[in-house]
């Protein structure tokens, strides 16, 4: 069984059809995405469009319980702040009601699904460090736990239970200073996996955010991968 996850795609349509095509040339059965699907990017209605029509489960991220009104803006930097407000106005009705459908977490085959930690996940903490994951450790029973939220591909193990909690990283807006776009490949029989790198066409997301207003610094961090 071979299974593709994917988050943070961040209304990035070129980096998501770009992973779809990978996943599709991988053979990969069932796609999962760990939300923060708008949010930054110029296509936050035609990323939903994708994912609904790939029929993709889905859990919710920050950026998406943000556009909800679910979250403070306060808590946001100005740019994501913009971001939110500007997708709040463009996104359809249709597609505001399928985000707030989406559960906070799943379970799939051997693994726990969620967008930051399975440590109260809509406290939206972020895991970067080990000492950060060992106090998750104990909230999830499966194996595996995988996240998204802060963008950057990196995996604990607890040395213990041998429990494992892998961030994905993102397909939409990397921050690890490599521009493609990232997501795994997981083989829960195995308990093995994989990052993957996508090249995408940076310079078709970056237009399309400059045309629509939004801040070109959202633009230019992508072709730095930051
Ligand atoms: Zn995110």
């Amino acid at each position: 069984m071979k299974i593709a996850i994917i988050s943070d795609i961040h209304s990035n349509l070129p980096a998501l059809e770009a992973v779809l095509a990978s996943i599709d040339r991988e053979g990969c059965e069932q796609i999962y995405c760990l939300g923060d699907v708008v949010g930054y990017g110029a296509h936050p209605n035609e990323v939903i469009e994708l994912l609904i029509s790939q029929q993709i489960p889905t859990v919710l991220g920050n950026h998406d319980a943000a556009v909800l009104g679910r979250v403070d803006l306060n808590n946001l930097n100005a740019f994501a702040r913009l971001a939110i407000m500007w997708t709040e106005q463009v996104l359809s009705a249709d597609h505001k009601r399928w985000l707030s459908h989406l559960p906070i977490l799943r379970t799939i085959p051997e693994a726990l699904i969620v967008h930051s930690s399975p440590l109260e996940p809509e406290n939206w903490d972020y895991i970067f460090t080990l000492s950060e994951a060992k106090r998750a450790f104990p909230h999830f029973n499966e194996k595996f736990c995988f996240i998204g939220h802060t963008h950057f591909p990196q995996f604990f193990s607890d040395s213990v239970s041998g429990k494992k909690i892998v961030n994905v990283g993102s397909v939409g807006q990397p921050r690890d200073r490599d521009p493609r776009a990232c997501y795994i490949i997981f083989y829960p029989l195995s308990r093995e996996f994989q990052w993957v790198r996508v090249d995408y066409d940076v310079e078709r997301a970056i237009a399309s955010i400059v045309s629509s207003g939004l801040p070109p610094f959202l633009g230019d961090r992508l072709r730095r991968g930051t």
